[in-house]
């Protein structure tokens, strides 16, 4: 959709694209009526907070292409185990709640380039052995606050938390003797949710998205792929699709009825559950932000506090206590969150963000 979307900015693309996927021009031409993603005339639209996300996007924009990339020295221990350790210290220090290694297969890979008019339609390598997964937690009082303009504001700032940690780790890979990319938001060669699942980081539910094993889908994601083996990581979360099939949350709570209900539908050939994009985003766009109404509904949407890592701990055991666990979300949460009519004022905004006023 993004790829889509950055695509009207260079008309001769477009008309290629549209040759290519005729399907797809009537629907862009209706997204090109509504105003672009949080600017003046969507919903939420507020002239202190919206801008924050332009910010972050347009700092991203520019960290590519990064300084790593290539081996530039043999600085960094030899042994892999050692190494990984290293990688994970840094990653956390940098802010990252967690982190794992995948080895990469071609279905992680996009096929071609595809967001920016330089390069557009080139076939994309997998060229990299290695994938190093790198979660941020977005704030959870924030993202309840959907779909009203904090939450891309949240949503934003956290995508520069993972490009910064994805830059740094690179280039300490690449100090080590290592290639490495980093894959960030707008920036992505490969495909971070499941790259992440085979990590053993959490499971891809109902919503397409990563369900991180502690903060659900409440986290972005950033990648380093690299030429180093590492030692991977591993995790078997399938629980969280079990659960899914029970809750169907999300697909109640969703604006624009993007979210199925009932099993995972099979698509290009294998079961998987994924958001009507189109319909979804021409939310994005009416309301003025990245809505996040399915995250911030979602019982696996909550603190790491103790409370919940037990209730996790209970879900993960069997199905008797999945739908235990769904009966007292709905009873404590509500089946359906309440959304917010207008955008919070400034100060308390400032209280939720912690900032002395
Ligand atoms: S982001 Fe909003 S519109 Fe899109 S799928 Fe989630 S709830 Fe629906
Ligand atoms: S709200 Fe329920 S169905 Fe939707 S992703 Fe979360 S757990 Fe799965």
């Amino acid at each position: 959709m993004f790829s889509r979307n950055n695509l009207c900015r260079h008309p001769g693309l477009h008309r290629r694209y549209h040759e290519m996927r005729p399907e797809t021009r009537e629907p862009d031409e209706r997204l090109d009526a509504l105003p672009r993603l949080g600017q003046p005339g969507s919903r939420f639209f507020d002239p202190v907070v919206s801008p924050m996300a332009d910010a972050a996007f347009s700092i991203l924009e520019r960290s590519y292409p990064p300084l790593a990339g290539r081996p530039v020295g043999e600085r960094g221990p030899g042994d892999p185990e050692v190494l990984a350790r290293g990688v994970e210290m840094l990653a956390r220090r940098y802010g990252a709640v967690d982190v794992g290694v995948a080895r990469t297969a071609p279905h992680h890979w996009y096929s071609h380039a595809g967001r920016h008019a330089e390069g557009w339609g080139e076939p994309i390598e997998p060229d990299h052995p290695t994938a190093i997964v790198l979660v941020v937690a977005m704030d959870f009082h924030t993202i309840r606050m959907a779909p009203s303009a904090p939450v891309l504001a949240e949503s934003s700032r956290q995508y520069v938390e993972a490009a910064k940690i994805a830059h740094v780790v690179a280039e300490y890979l690449a100090l080590a003797g290592h290639e490495a990319r980093a894959h960030v938001d707008g920036r992505y060669q490969v495909l971070c949710a499941p790259l992440a699942q085979d990590a053993g980081l959490g499971h891809v539910g109902r919503i397409g998205i990563l369900m991180h094993r502690r903060y659900g889908p409440c986290v972005r994601l950033s990648v380093v792929t690299t030429t180093a083996e590492l030692p991977l990581t591993t995790g078997d979360h399938r629980y969280m699709e079990d659960f899914c099939r029970i809750c169907g949350k999300c697909a109640d709570n969703c604006p624009s009825r993007s979210i199925a209900h009932g099993g995972p539908p099979v698509s290009r050939g294998f079961a998987h559950w994924s958001v009507d994009q189109e319909s979804c985003y021409a939310f994005w766009r009416r309301t003025g932000t990245d809505c996040s109404v399915c995250i911030a509904s979602c019982p696996f949407t909550k603190p790491d506090s103790a409370i919940h890592r037990l209730i996790r701990a209970a879900i993960r055991r069997n199905p008797l206590n999945r739908r235990l666990a769904l009966l007292g979300d709905d009873l404590f949460y509500g089946r359906k969150l309440r959304l917010r009519p207008e955008n919070p004022d400034l100060d308390e905004l400032a209280s939720r963000w912690k900032i002395p006023v």
